[in-house]
């Protein structure tokens, strides 16, 4: 592992939410972090000045993580500026919910391409990388969902469970070389994903709570830096619930 202070993380969807956080959790002095957003984002200044007031640096790029040659341009420019990638973390993510029945087929491959699709092509870019260094730590983004099922959440619900697996697979695949690879599965989260929703659903959710509150980005970031850490080195293909007991 490097140096604390002189790692390079990368991490997606970094501009707002869950993401910034995750971002925020690893600033500090001499840490590089390279996040990404897409369509566009006002929020990834409000983010790299944040990042920047820790004494680390954040620089961001509109870039599509569905997009195989968009990301490899994206990491391209990190291994340029820094030359090497520590932490990968794929939060990128979104939601078009409805019944499976009345399901549109645009809703359904945009939740794949974006959530599962855009992790695969990150993993598979960072991973050439981190195997040539001897180390490296890749943390997806997944849901208490993607393990529980949810009814109106076919298409999220199938992309995240479809992350534990790629996850548990890559863990299998790369351990070898020094890298761990798990998976982080938030429950109820108050970002703009979870705003979306009507009172009457916020508050159910929050009924199901045993913990009794909805979480917060950094009750997730905290738990993706310490993945990160030496103290979560011996750690891999694990999912990690953060949902305050939602799925026990
Ligand atoms: P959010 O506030 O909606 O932020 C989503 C982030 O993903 C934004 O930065 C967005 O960029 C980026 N993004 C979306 N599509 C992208 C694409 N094609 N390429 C690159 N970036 C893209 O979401 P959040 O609540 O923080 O969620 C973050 C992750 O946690 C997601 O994977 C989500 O599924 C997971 N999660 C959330 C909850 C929850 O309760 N909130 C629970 C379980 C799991 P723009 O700003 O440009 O749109």
């Amino acid at each position: 592992m490097a140096d604390k202070e002189k790692r390079t993380i990368v991490v997606t969807g970094g501009s707002r939410g869950i993401g910034r956080a995750i971002c925020l959790a690893f600033a500090g002095p001499g840490t590089s972090i390279f996040f990404n957003y897409f369509p566009e984002d006002p929020e990834a200044p409000v983010t790299e000045k944040l990042v920047a007031e820790t004494g680390g640096s954040a620089k961001s790029l509109c870039a599509n993580v569905t997009s195989e040659e968009d990301m490899s341009g994206f990491f391209d420019k990190v291994m340029e500026e820094t030359g090497r990638i520590d932490v990968l973390v794929n939060n990128a993510g979104i939601t078009r919910d409805g019944l499976l029945v009345r399901m549109k087929e645009k809703d359904w491959d945009d939740v794949l391409n974006i959530n599962l699709k855009g992790s695969f092509n990150c993993i598979k870019i960072a991973s050439r990388i981190m195997m040539k260094q001897r180390s490296g730590s890749i943390i997806n983004i997944s849901s208490v969902v993607g393990v529980s099922g949810n009814p109106g959440q076919a298409n999220y619900v199938a992309s995240k469970a479809g992350l534990i697996g790629l996850t548990k697979t890559a863990a299998k695949e790369l351990a070898s070389r020094g890298i761990t690879v798990n998976a982080v599965a938030p429950g109820f989260i108050e970002s703009d994903m979870t705003a979306q929703l009507s009172e009457k659903v916020r508050e159910n959710m929050v009924a199901q709570v045993p913990l009794g509150r909805a979480g917060t980005p950094e009750d997730v970031a905290g738990v993706v830096s310490f993945l990160a850490s030496e103290a979560g080195s011996y750690l891999t293909g694990q999912v990690i619930h953060v949902s305050g007991g939602m799925y026990i």
